[in-house]
């Protein structure tokens, strides 16, 4: 584990920029073999998943539509709150699609059990999973993503789109923030 903190005492690199980038491309590969060449609707859950979404899209090539969802269930705070809610629908159906929904962290499982739910209400041909981070050590519900890029310690994670009130987003590395 680095000791490199950006400056910011609060918190410490778990997963350095090049180790998630390697990972990206082979997370492409795998997602690619399964779902074969053909267009996928990547479902962006906002706003975690926002440069995630960014580099896999780019990552899997090929067709590929761009969708997102808002969600929120934290409210600023670092625990979840269990109350999963849609602030931003689907802007076009997914009826017939092979959708890809894209998660930065599962950690109680609350919402991604939720939006797979809510998108096979939609009619998709399929629904996979990917998130970049699993917490498994904090599930409250039976789920795993089908892909998943790193499993982690039941500790609160900042960067690469993962944010604490909004700051921290920017951070090209995922890190550990202890108070
Ligand atoms: P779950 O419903 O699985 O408990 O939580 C999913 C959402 O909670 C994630 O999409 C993310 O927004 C937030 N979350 C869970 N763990 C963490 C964490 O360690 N750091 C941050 N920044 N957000 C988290």
């Amino acid at each position: 584990m680095s000791a490199i903190s950006h400056g910011d005492p609060n918190i410490r690199v778990l997963i350095p920029e090049e180790r998630i980038q390697a990972r990206v491309q082979e997370l492409a590969s795998e997602i690619r073999a399964e779902i074969g060449h053909g267009p996928i609707t990547c479902i962006g859950v906002l706003k975690g998943s926002f440069i995630f979404m960014a580099d896999l899209v780019r990552a899997l090539g090929g067709p590929v539509r761009c969708e997102f969802l808002g969600v929120s269930s934290y409210h600023g705070g670092t625990r979840s709150t269990g109350v999963v809610r849609i602030s931003e629908d689907l802007r076009h159906p997914i009826e017939g699609h092979h959708c890809l929904l894209v998660e930065d962290i599962v950690d109680t499982g609350l919402t991604m059990d939720y939006l797979r739910h809510f998108l096979e209400g939609r009619k998709p041909a399929s629904v996979r999973t990917v998130a970049l981070l699993d917490k498994p050590g904090h599930r409250e519900v039976e789920i795993t993503a089908d892909h998943v890029g790193f499993t982690i310690p039941d500790e609160f994670v900042v960067g690469y789109g993962l944010d604490l009130g909004e700051l921290y987003r920017n951070l090209p590395f995922i890190a550990v923030y202890t108070p």
